[in-house]
Order: structure tokens, then C-alpha cells, then sequence
């Protein structure tokens, strides 16, 4: 049996952690607090003290957006040992393994479909989110130069996040994404405003915004090698929901121009935003599509990049007549085989479920409209988000919320919650409360 550690123990850990261990977007000089988590089970987390108590919190985080089905989830635990008594690794270069195919089949299977659009059939498998982005970016570059007409420029909209490597960093929000501080370094893209917020594109608002776009990517259509979006829902760059409507538009204005649509699904996809992918909501498929973060059901680093027939053959008849990527790690077994498992999960209960979640969010998150410092209050499937006038006191909003037992990690003037999937009624309610609570006690 596991045992636990003793209190110096966690105290030397924790020393060691913050001295020498970079977290995200961390400083060596003013590290901020990290909390040691024991272990995990159901949709808790244990959370080890210093003083030697444990503290038993609800992850309202899912992990950053992963663990939709919670944590130590017997079929995934299954789907795991079963695959550590095969192999755990094995090279993918001149080798393939049955879970890697599965897992392809299973994705071209559940890809999004819509009338008038190729399927997208050619799977290739990456290892994290970014590197998926970096390869669907390469593939628009190499399809568009194999076709003899090289186009250099990917068009998006601000406020997006695609990862934290170059080529994905050059197409996130170039305020938020630092550009200035890459400066030379990063390839130039253009960037459309952000859509307006909310559904709804029968507004004055979407109608200027429609005009400006198209003004703009006129400009530059020429050279647009892709449109690249998250479709619907902004996650990382802001939380931001915008219009079906204006992803069609994208859609519609690239294919026009000859440009190839990219989809980062990432956050949105594997049922996250009510719908299978943010894509059935706008009745387009893309060329191209990345999704990651869920797809193991975040036991394991895995992401997916799937394409049309077209796209894959472009890329082949090209003069390096392949597709220029191959990670060391690719098609990994061990987290391909809880994917497939984690795939298996997921199905039109959960669908049913993150609908339902909406309204349970929708409610629970009401109270937070009376406060003086809440700007906004909005909810997507099972994503629920508190805006304030301010950036958030995030030290201060994150102990609240853990002495109410909610794990929540703000960012900017956001207090949002991605919470599993396999939460209940009454644990989005208590997510709620601590939310809605914590912001009370710390920004009034
Ligand atoms: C998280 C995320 C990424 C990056 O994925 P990593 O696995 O962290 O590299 C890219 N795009 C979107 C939309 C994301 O949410």
C-alpha cells in the first residue's frame, strides 16, 4: 500500500519545489505558492499541508481541462495496466501498434460531419497540444508550397491561444501571447478584431465586425495560407464565446480565397462545450483539426491532428513528398490505449450531461451577477465563467475557494470553472457557492 508522507517530508518537497522546479509561466525570484496534491480519486483531490493534514477539494479545474472523467477511473486504470503488461512504448517509425490504430479509427469515426465537406480521414498523432498546432500549421505550409503557390500568412482573430511553441505562439493574441517579447523571432500573422461576444450574430455589432473582416482579410487574401481558430469558444486568451456565425464567415472567406481551415479544438472538442466539437455548432468541418487536452482523459500527454483526404495528398506530392514531422514519442501505446479507452466514455450521455451542466453552471453562477465587481457571468456546456471589473487577486480567490473545498486557478480578471464531466448536480452547485463566495470575501 501507498504511504503517506510524513509531514517533514512534504515540507522538504515542497522546499525543493520552490527553489529549483519552474511551474507554468513561473519566476525563480517570486515563485507563487504551489499546494503538494497526494492523490486523486473521483473528481477530489487530496491536498497534503505542511502542518500534516490533508484537505479533500473538488477540482472545478479538471486538471486544465483534461480530466473530464475525474481521477483513478477504473476503466482507464484498466485500459492502462492492460497495455503496461504489452509495452509501454515502441518506436512508430517502420512499426505501428494496435492502439495507435484504434485510436485513428475511433477519431475519424467522431470526427465532425457536415453536408458539402471532405471527412476528415488522415490521423496523425502528436504528443502534446502545441506540437499538434506546429503540425497542423506545417501541413497548411507544405500543402500550399507542394501546390506550387507558397502562401506564408495564417489569418486569425485576437484573443486566441494555441499553444506555447513558436509557430503556435505566433497565431495566439499578440498581447497576451507576448509578441513583443519575441519580437524577430516570431512569424507575422494577421489579425482580425475578436468577434463579439455572446451566440448571437443578428446584432449591429457582429454586422461591423463582419465588415471589418472581410475588408481586412481582403487585403491579404492573396497570401493567406490558413484561417486558424478555436471555434466558438476562446479558452486560454480569455474564456471569450463568440458566434457560430462568425467561425462560417472564416470558413467561408478562406475556402473562397483558396486557403485551408484549421481548427483547434484542443479545449473545445471531446464534448467540453455542450456539442462532440465546437465545429457542430457552426456546421463546418475544417481541413484541418487539432485536439488534445481530454482525448486521455488527462491521464496521459496526447494530442491528434486529423485531416482531409486532399490535404494529406497535397502534402505527399509535395517535392519532400512527405509530412515533415515524427516526435520520438509518437503514437505512444501506453497513452493511446487510454485514449481509445477514454473515447469509449464518451458518448451521447455526456453530451447530455455538459448540456444539463450549462443550466446547473448557469444557476449557480446567478448570485455573482449582483456584485459590484462582476462584469460578466457566461456559460458554454459544461464551462462556466465570472468576470470582474479587475484582475483577480489569485492567491487570495484560490484560498478562499479552498476552505469553501473548491480548486479553482483564475487567471487575468477570470474566475472560471471546466469542472469533469461526471460531476453531479450538487457538486457544480458547491462549485458554484465557493466560487461566487470567494470572489465576495476578496474583491467585495
Ligand atoms: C491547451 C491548448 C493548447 C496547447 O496544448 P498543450 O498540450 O498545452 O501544448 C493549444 N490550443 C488550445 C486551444 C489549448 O487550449
Amino acid at each position: 500500500m501507498h504511504q503517506p508522507l510524513a509531514t517533514p517530508q512534504v515540507t522538504d518537497l515542497l522546499d525543493f519545489d520552490r527553489a529549483h522546479v519552474w511551474h507554468p509561466y513561473s519566476s525563480a525570484l517570486a515563485p507563487s505558492t504551489t499546494r503538494l496534491v497526494e492523490s486523486a480519486n473521483g473528481i477530489r483531490l487530496r491536498l497534503r499541508e505542511t502542518d500534516g493534514t490533508v484537505r479533500e477539494v473538488v477540482d472545478a479545474m479538471s486538471s486544465w481541462w483534461c480530466a473530464v472523467h475525474g481521477y483513478a477511473v477504473p476503466q482507464l486504470d484498466a485500459a492502462a495496466r492492460d497495455q503496461l503488461e504489452r509495452m509501454s512504448h515502441v518506436m512508430f517509425g517502420g512499426l505501428t501498434n494496435e492502439p495507435a490504430i484504434r485510436l485513428a479509427r475511433a477519431l475519424t469515426e467522431r470526427a465532425p460531419r457536415a453536408d458539402g465537406y471532405a471527412p476528415l480521414e488522415q490521423v496523425f498523432l502528436a504528443d502534446s497540444g502545441s506540437v499538434s498546432v506546429e503540425v497542423a500549421l506545417k501541413l497548411a505550409w507544405q500543402a500550399h508550397a507542394a501546390a506550387g503557390r507558397p502562401r506564408r500568412t495564417m489569418f486569425t482573430i485576437r484573443g486566441g491561444y494555441h499553444g506555447d511553441t513558436l509557430a503556435p505562439m505566433s497565431v495566439c493574441d499578440p498581447l497576451d501571447g507576448m509578441h513583443t517579447l519575441f519580437r524577430g523571432v516570431l512569424p507575422q500573422q494577421v489579425f482580425a478584431p475578436r468577434p463579439p461576444a455572446g451566440l448571437d450574430a443578428d446584432t449591429p455589432t457582429y454586422a461591423e465586425w463582419e465588415r471589418q473582416v472581410r475588408a481586412l482579410y481582403a487585403q491579404h487574401a492573396d497570401d493567406v495560407a490558413a484561417v486558424v481558430l478555436e471555434p466558438v469558444l476562446q479558452g486560454a486568451g480569455g474564456m471569450h464565446i463568440y458566434p457560430p456565425q462568425a467561425v462560417a464567415l472564416l470558413a467561408a472567406l478562406a475556402r473562397e480565397s483558396g486557403a485551408l481551415v484549421i481548427f483547434d479544438e484542443i479545449a473545445t472538442g471531446l464534448g467540453r462545450t455542450g456539442t462532440m466539437w465546437a465545429a457542430d455548432r457552426c456546421a463546418v468541418v475544417p481541413d484541418i483539426m487539432c485536439t488534445g487536452k481530454a482525448l486521455t482523459g488527462g491521464y496521459l500527454t496526447l494530442a491528434a491532428v486529423l485531416c482531409t483526404r486532399a490535404v494529406a495528398e497535397a502534402v505527399s506530392s509535395g517535392s519532400a513528398g512527405a509530412l515533415m514531422h515524427g516526435p520520438t514519442f509518437m503514437g505512444n501505446p501506453l497513452a493511446c490505449a487510454v485514449a481509445c479507452a477514454s473515447l469509449d466514455l464518451i458518448g451521447s450521455h455526456t453530451l447530455q450531461r455538459t448540456e444539463r451542466m450549462q443550466a446547473e453552471l448557469d444557476e449557480a453562477l446567478d448570485p455573482a451577477r449582483a456584485l459590484d465587481c462582476v462584469r460578466d457571468v457566461r456559460t458554454l456546456g459544461a464551462v462556466g465563467v465570472i468576470q470582474l471589473h479587475e484582475p483577480v487577486d489569485v492567491e487570495r480567490v484560490i484560498a478562499a475557494a479552498l476552505r469553501r473545498g473548491v480548486w479553482v486557478r483564475p487567471f487575468r480578471d477570470l474566475v472560471y470553472a471546466m469542472p469533469p464531466f461526471v460531476s453531479d448536480a450538487d457538486d457544480i452547485a458547491l462549485i458554484g457557492r465557493a466560487m461566487v463566495e470567494a470572489i465576495q470575501e476578496v474583491h467585495g
